[in-house]
């Protein structure tokens, strides 16, 4: 061929990409195109700080392909009329882009292709994001898996591929269409002051710098550390995944060895396989019963909570994690979920959402994955899981580092007092500078108390459930 497309979506970098290296392969000139979609930019769940991050990945891939004899064409508004409408205008004889598993991509997706056939233009695409398409990892009878165990023993076994060559060459740079890479001002889009996008370096670079400082630093004690807040003891992938800035074939290659991070790139690809199988659990349950739970509707605890001012040390430790750097930790995001739905009764969308607008990560698979399994209203179903935060914060955070970190009234409080502040003698409260209730909220709620509301709630809908209690 002689002229066609790369459609880049989640997939922002030229090392391993599937679809990108088949277009080179297959055409003598290859023009990156990314539509800056505006269905996605004004979903309501879609946040500055994961938009910064987007944009800031694009303006790293557009210097790398100045640099190979290319131009990226950045378009703006309905992919489903922009991709066709350049496609003709640049005479291009096919459209690359590789698979997305999301809803509305999939819709997206069919639309485009139908379109561009219509006008005589290949639609081609390929699979990169996991290690497994959904449709190879099925059980004897042919279905989906909806417990975790029973998919990883089937996805362990199947074979992974090595990682693509490099594009090192687009075949020429396409004459000046559609606009630069806009800052994220121009498109609407404030970062939020409270965020501090210093703690990220987006792009292809830092991502494979990220890798390798983990593979060679952390990887190896990840599974004593990574239940561990306090400690840098976790690959920090999760937004240059969510963006394709490194490919899941790259971060497999170097870490196959380490058999727990192994198992936690599975759950990515369990709960994307999820999503592609039973895509209604983007707006519902996945348990049909989990659908009746009762919850409340308490805006000031919510407003509480997405702060960092509930009186759980741990909890608005992470919350505030939140906000700044637009990541939190894994357990700790369990501990919020878990609190929010069982000690607030506050329904697990409200937080799934929060986490959409705030995380650089946030992507819907893992997102409504991880909100639906602390929520247990998702697969995997196992009796309800009510985490106590204050056992949480002993167990993971004993000495109160990460609390400290980020709850800065309690940096003079003692480990053993830092869990649970609230129990601070008035006297141990002026000798550790934090006044409850001044300085620093006392719990807005008891624990004891709403674990029993949670258990009578998860119990109305479903007879059978046993409290599981961390
Ligand atoms: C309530 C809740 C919401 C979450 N929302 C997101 C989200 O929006 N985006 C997101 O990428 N992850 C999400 N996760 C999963 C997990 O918390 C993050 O992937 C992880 O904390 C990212 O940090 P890391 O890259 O250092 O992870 P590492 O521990 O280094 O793991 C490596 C990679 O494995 C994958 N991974 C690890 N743990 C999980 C998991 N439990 N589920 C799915 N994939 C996992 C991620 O791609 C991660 O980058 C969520 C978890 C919970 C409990």
């Amino acid at each position: 061929m002689k002229r066609v497309i790369h459609w880049f979506r989640r997939d922002l970098r030229l090392t391993d990409n599937a679809a990108l290296y088949a277009a080179r392969s297959a055409a003598a000139q290859v023009i990156p195109v990314f539509c800056l979609d505006d269905h996605i930019l004004s979903r309501p769940d879609v946040g500055a700080p994961r938009v910064w991050f987007l944009l800031e990945s694009l303006r790293e891939i557009e210097g790398r392909i100045a640099a190979r004899n290319g131009r990226l064409v950045v378009l703006r508004g309905k992919p489903e009329e922009e991709i066709p409408r350049f496609a003709r205008e640049a005479k291009v004889e096919a459209v690359f882009f590789n698979r997305d598993y999301e809803p509305y991509a999939r819709r997206r997706d069919e639309t485009v292709s139908a379109r561009l056939e219509e006008s005589g233009i290949q639609a081609r695409c390929f699979s990169d994001l996991l290690l497994a398409e959904p449709e190879s990892v099925l059980t004897a009878d042919a279905r989906p898996y909806s417990v975790f165990t029973p998919f990883f023993r089937a996805w362990i076994s199947l074979p992974k591929q090595e990682p693509l060559p490099e594009v090192q060459d687009f075949g020429g740079p396409f004459p000046a269409a559609g606009g630069g890479v806009p800052d994220s001002f121009d498109i609407g889009f404030t970062l939020p002051s409270d965020f501090d996008p210093s703690a990220w370096k987006p792009g292809e670079d830092a991502a494979r710098r990220r890798l390798d400082a983990f593979v060679e630093t952390c990887a190896a004690a990840y599974d004593r550390q990574r239940d561990l807040p306090a400690v840098d003891g976790t690959s920090r992938l999760s937004p240059y995944l969510k963006f394709g800035n490194i490919s899941i074939r790259q971060v497999y290659q170097k870490t196959a060895a380490f058999a727990k991070f192994v198992s936690e790139l599975a759950w990515r690809e369990f709960y994307f396989h999820v999503l592609w199988h039973w895509p209604e659990v983007e707006h519902s349950a996945w348990q049909p019963q989990k659908r009746h739970l009762q919850w409340d509707d308490d805006p000031e605890r919510l407003e509480a909570w997405k702060k960092g001012m509930t009186g759980y040390p741990i909890v608005d430790a992470g919350m505030r994690q939140l906000l700044t750097e637009g990541w939190m930790h894994n357990r700790v995001r369990m501990v919020v979920a878990s609190f929010l739905t069982k000690d607030l009764h506050i329904n697990w969308q409200e937080g799934e959402r929060h986490f959409m607008l705030r995380l650089v990560d946030g992507d819907l698979a893992p997102n409504n994955g991880g909100w639906q399994w602390a929520a247990g209203t998702g697969v995997d179903p196992r009796p309800i899981r009510i985490f106590n935060p204050w056992l949480q914060s002993r167990r993971y955070d004993p000495e109160g580092a990460y609390i400290r970190r980020w709850v800065t009234e309690l940096s003079a409080v003692p480990p053993e007092r830092i869990h649970e502040p609230h129990l601070m003698a008035a006297d141990e409260q002026r000798r550790y500078g934090c006044i409850i209730g001044r300085d620093y909220p006392a719990p807005i709620v008891d624990h004891h108390v709403e674990r029993q509301v949670a258990m009578e709630r998860y119990r109305a809908v479903r007879q059978d459930a046993q409290p599981s209690l961390f």
